[in-house]
């Protein structure tokens, strides 16, 4: 039995650009990830965070890894990419959040799923619609929630 689960992917330290691919290789290569699909990628302004524009996108997989499981393997591909954290929202090289992961809803230390923070945040709701515009979230539809964020400044990149 596999899910549908989907990742966003942001970095703005080096070439942010390039570990974005290297991470979404990565991804690709982990075992109970299947059929990775990935949304364009978009550059944006940081939101809570320091640091110069980030590049982000959001990825759908089918997995047969549990939540948590999935969870240990995206931090596993964070720490390859160096990822420092001296200070909480320090500027980071890579982060991969799980955003959504199909009929589950979990608030433990380590995962809250849904993603607490993914419905008013620009730079994950635009490449969510572009994979899956139909999606609805609790807060509300992709559109919706998109149109209350926009003071949040994002823009299309060529990959
Ligand atoms: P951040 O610095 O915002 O990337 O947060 C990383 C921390 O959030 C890690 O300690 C994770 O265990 C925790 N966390 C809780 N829920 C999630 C989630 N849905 N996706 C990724 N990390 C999460």
């Amino acid at each position: 039995m596999s899910a549908r689960a989907w990742i966003g992917l942001g970095a703005n330290l080096g070439d942010a650009r390039e570990t974005i691919e290297h991470a979404l290789k990565a991804l690709r290569e982990i075992p109970g990830i299947e059929s990775l699909t990935v949304a364009p990628l978009y550059g944006s302004d940081p939101v809570d965070a320091q640091g110069p524009t980030f590049v982000n996108t959001v990825a759908q997989m089918h997995t047969t890894l549990a939540p948590l499981p999935l969870l240990d393997a995206l931090q596993s591909i964070e720490q390859t990419y160096g990822r420092e954290r001296p200070y909480h929202h320090a500027p980071r090289t890579l982060d991969l959040d799980l955003l959504l992961y199909e009929g589950v809803t979990l608030m433990t230390p380590r995962l809250t799923l849904p993603h607490p923070r993914m419905h008013e945040r620009a730079f994950v709701l635009r490449p969510l619609m572009d994979l899956t515009p139909d999606l609805l979230l609790t807060q509300g539809n992709l559109q919706a929630l998109l149109a209350r964020c926009s003071d949040q400044k994002l823009w299309p990149l060529s990959r």
